[in-house]
């Protein structure tokens, strides 16, 4: 049976107290919300041990991991360490990663199986820009990110895999994808996961959505069988907001 997650991305946010005070508030008010609801934050890499000792009902995510597992790599930071630091998940692909930092589909492969190896949940993201969404490519757009980032896993490997469905379009704009929309490509993201790994491994996995995402629009968007959930990035910054969120289901 899939789990219901609703993920804070709080991508280059908050400095170090901002980021204890707003794990401390999202932690506090996690007890609001239904047992059955995944809660995780991902704050930024220096915030990941202070914020580890706030948390118990909230689990604790990273933005991102390197493509290598250790070495001469400046600035970078290993699944290993995330996972030594007590880090749960990690969010890998993200289309700010994809387009600011040149990651391709073949990086993002291995960062997923490097992920895997450190015991960490992937929050895969996968999702199209508006000019492919116009010109009716963005199934194909997906579906590739999907075959190329994920489909290279065993069965085992990609039980351990989350996807956020993140339209590029959507995200940080304020114009979410309607809850038709995101339904329609939720469907379709599960039907490519029947097709690799069987209709049982399709109806465990988690499939989120994130852009623009907020309290007013989540509950419509969580109502659609496809839809477990969100991946929030700037509503994530409010423990008011992104609880309020957890709790449209
Ligand atoms: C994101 O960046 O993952 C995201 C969903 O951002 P926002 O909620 O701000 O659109």
């Amino acid at each position: 049976m899939r789990k219901k997650i609703v993920a804070g991305n709080w991508k280059m946010n908050k400095n170090l107290q901002e980021g204890i005070t707003l794990a401390q508030e999202v932690e506090k008010m996690a007890s609001g919300v239904s047992g059955e609801v995944e809660l995780i934050i991902a704050p930024p890499f220096i915030h990941l041990t202070e914020v580890k000792k706030l948390l118990g009902r909230v689990k604790l995510g990273a933005q991102n991991c390197a493509s290598e597992a250790s070495g001469a790599f400046t600035g970078e930071v290993s699944a290993a360490m995330l996972a030594s630091a007590g880090v749960q998940y990690v969010i890998i692909g993200h289309s700010e990663r994809r387009s600011y930092y040149g990651e391709t589909n073949s990086i993002i492969n291995k960062k997923v199986r490097l992920a895997l190896e450190n015991n960490l949940h992937p929050i895969f993201c996968c999702g199209e820009v508006l000019s492919e969404r116009e010109k009716g490519a963005h199934f194909d757009v997906v579906r590739k990110q999907v075959e190329e980032g994920l489909f290279t896993l065993s069965s085992e490997e990609f039980s351990k895999v989350i996807i956020a469905y993140e339209p590029v379009w959507a995200i940080g704009t304020g114009v979410n994808a309607t809850p038709a929309q995101a339904q329609e490509m939720h469907q379709y993201i599960r039907s490519l996961i029947a097709g690799k790994y069987g209709e049982t491994a399709a109806n465990n996995t988690s499939i989120l959505y994130g852009g623009s995402c907020k309290p007013s629009n989540a509950g419509e968007l969580f109502a659609n069988p496809d839809v477990d959930g969100g991946l929030i990035g700037g509503a994530s910054l409010k423990a008011d907001d992104f609880i309020g969120i957890a709790k449209a289901f």
